[in-house]
Parts: structure tokens; sequence; C-alpha cells
């Protein structure tokens, strides 16, 4: 039988860069976790393809499957719904793959309360300079906006709390692999190896 894999939760403030660096994890390094694709109702961007950057549903799609317990954890973020479907989840970590999430801050406080024993990794910028700039130059919000997000993005840096690593992103290659090496590092813990090994020695002396 294989082990269970490990969650992985991946998450941070808005505009931090969660989205850049995991397609630089999944795109240009070696891993060996899946990537759990994301249902939402928000639209489609040209650039994107259904089924592989996101599922996109309608939202009376999602509220069913919210209904129906399908969802490990949602949250609405700017009108629109983004969840992680569950059975996906479920079935790859009892295959004993590993399972990586890339969400907002809010669907991971949910992770915590259903799956504490998952690796919770939080991005954060260099300073709240940078993150302002990078908010600007995304160029879609007006000033009032811009403040408005960093107030938000401020309330967000604080939950980082609850997690069990913060990741600075002061450079999108040296994020992802500090990402995959705090991946690989988790394997080695003894709370997550010893389980295997009293097992092997009660069978060993049965
Ligand atoms: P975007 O619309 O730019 O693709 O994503 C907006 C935000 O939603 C990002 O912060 C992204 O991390 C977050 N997000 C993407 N998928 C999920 C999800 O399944 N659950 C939650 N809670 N947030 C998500």
């Amino acid at each position: 039988m294989n082990d269970r894999g490990l969650l992985i939760i991946f998450s941070g403030p808005s505009g931090v860069g969660k989205g850049t660096v995991r397609r630089e994890i999944f795109n240009t390094l070696e891993h060996d976790f899946e990537y759990s694709i994301s249902m939402t109702t928000r639209k489609k961007r040209a650039s994107e393809v259904d089924g592989v950057d996101y599922f996109f549903r309608t939202r009376e799609e999602f509220e069913k499957m919210i209904k129906n317990n399908q969802m490990l954890e949602y949250a609405k973020y700017i009108e629109n719904y983004y969840g992680t479907p569950l059975q996906y989840v479920n079935q790859t970590l009892d295959n004993g793959k590993d399972v990586f999430l890339e969400i907002e801050v809010k669907g991971a406080a949910q992770v915590k309360e259903k799956m504490p024993d998952g690796v919770f990794i939080f991005l954060i910028p260099p300073d709240l300079d940078e993150l302002r700039e990078r908010i600007v130059n995304r160029g879609t919000d007006s000033s009032e906006m811009i403040e408005e997000r960093m107030k938000v993005a401020q309330k967000e840096i604080e939950m980082m709390s609850f997690y069990d690593y913060a990741v600075i992103n002061d450079k999108v290659t040296l994020a992802a692999k500090r990402v995959k090496d705090i991946i690989a590092g988790e394997h080695f813990r003894v709370e997550r190896v010893i389980g295997k090994y009293l097992k092997m020695i009660q069978e060993y002396n049965q």
C-alpha cells in the first residue's frame, strides 16, 4: 500500500504573484506532485483553457457542488467563486501522490480546519512598496481600488501566522525553488516517517 500523499497549500496575499510562482514550478522545475485544478465562475481569459487552467463553470453548477459537499474549500473573490473539488484531492492523496493547491487565504483557512496536517506555505512580497507596485502594474484599478486592495493585502499578510513556511517572492525563479525544496524536506520529517517504521518493527516481531 502507498503512503498517503502530502497536501500542499500554497497561498498568500492577493497581488503577491502566487500564480506566476506556481506556473514557474510546474512549467520549468522537475517535480513529483500534482496540481489540483480549481473550479471558478469567473470568465475564461483568452489565453486560458477549460480543464487546464480552471474548470470554468456557471454559478448554478458551482453552488450545486457546494450543496453536495463536493468542495474541499471555496471562496468568493471579486464577485466570483473559486474552489477546490474534493474528489480529485482525496483520490490523488490516496494514490500516494502529493497534491498542490494554489488558493487565496480564506480558502486556505478552511483547509487548515479540515486537513491541518497539510503543508501550509505562504508567499510574501519583499515589502509593501513592492506589493503596491505589483498591484499598480496590473493596470486595471483606479487609485481608490489600489488603496482598497492594499488594505486587504495587509490584513491577508497578518494571516501568515497560521502557516508553516513563509517564502519571500523577491525573484520568481528563487521563490519557486524554495517552495520545491520545502516540499522535498517535508517528506523527511520524523512525524511523517515514524509510523511506517513502528509498523515494520511490529510486523517483524510477530
Ligand atoms: P485569478 O482570477 O487571477 O485566476 O485568481 C484569483 C485568486 O483566486 C488568486 O488569488 C488565486 O490564488 C485564487 N484561487 C484560484 N483558485 C482557487 C481555489 O480553488 N480556491 C480559492 N480559495 N482560491 C483560488
